[in-house]
């Protein structure tokens, strides 16, 4: 811009200047001008001369593991006494026990006793228990030699399904056994007593057939003997299941029993 320019610049201001004046006003906002934001790069962490893993241990959760119980089965049974901690014992007859071997290397768990065991108080001794003895036979083992139990121990009335509080009330005993004979297998009978045992969500067509993890006890979901006497074509997988057990147990077999 020339110094002519300047004046000519400044003289037309001065116009339009005294032109707002006279229409009365009396000042002019000027504005400032905004500098340029420059933008810094974020301070870097400072680097920890050691890994995290090594300044806060293994981050991955460490696996639970069982703890063995040194109580018995008499004391868990007299705790649960006449028990009537749930509905289901309104139209029991006998609480049915876990029973069996307790030093046993496989133990068999299924939902809740039926009219014969609740007549017997024994598991699994009816119809669906006859087949059971017979799959435990089947893989060279005497019924003497496992242990057998169910997460509720009363009789559900016409045999319908425990609820889930029922079974929450009554599960822990059968956890207690658990802790206390640490079996190597536990083979869990049907989608009520797998879900129970195995807190999942999974149906038993899903998992069964694969060794699922109970505090570091090998968990396989089967069918229930119950469900083999009303569909026979489905003993074909259970026995492929009992196989892989059975395989299991000759190849692990552990030297403390
Ligand atoms: S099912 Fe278990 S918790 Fe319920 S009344 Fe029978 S023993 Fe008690």
């Amino acid at each position: 811009m020339t110094s002519n320019d300047l004046i000519d610049l400044v003289t037309e201001t001065k116009k339009q200047l005294e032109h707002l004046r006279v229409l009365g006003v009396e000042g002019i906002q000027v504005s400032t001008v905004q500098q340029p934001r420059v933008e810094t790069a974020p301070t870097p962490m400072p680097t920890p001369s050691e890994p995290l893993s090594s300044l806060f241990g293994d981050l991955t959760p460490a696996p639970v593991k069982l703890t063995k119980s040194t109580e018995t089965f008499e004391q868990i049974h007299a705790e649960i006494g006449d028990c009537t901690r749930c509905p289901l014992h309104q139209q029991r007859t006998h609480i049915v026990h876990t029973e069996g071997n307790r030093k046993a290397r496989l133990m068999f768990v299924g939902e809740a006793p039926g009219a014969d065991e609740d007549i017997q108080a024994r598991p699994f001794v009816g119809r669906a228990g006859q087949l059971l003895t017979k799959i435990i036979e089947a893989i060279g083992m005497k019924r003497e030699e496992v242990l057998i139990g169910n997460v509720n121990r009363c009789r559900p009335p016409g045999n319908r399904t425990p609820t889930i509080e029922e079974a929450s009330v009554c599960k822990p005993y059968l956890l207690r056994e658990i802790a206390v004979v640490q079996p190597e297998v536990i083979v869990v009978l049907g989608n009520t007593a797998m879900k129970n045992l195995l807190d999942t969500r999974e149906g038993i067509t899903r998992l069964r057939g694969q060794f699922q993890d109970y505090k570091g006890i090998k968990v396989m979901p089967t069918f229930h003997p119950a469900y083999l006497l009303r569909d026979p074509s489905k003993k074909r997988e259970t026995w492929e299941d009992l196989k892989k057990v059975r395989d299991y147990l000759d190849t692990h077999r552990s030297s403390d029993r």
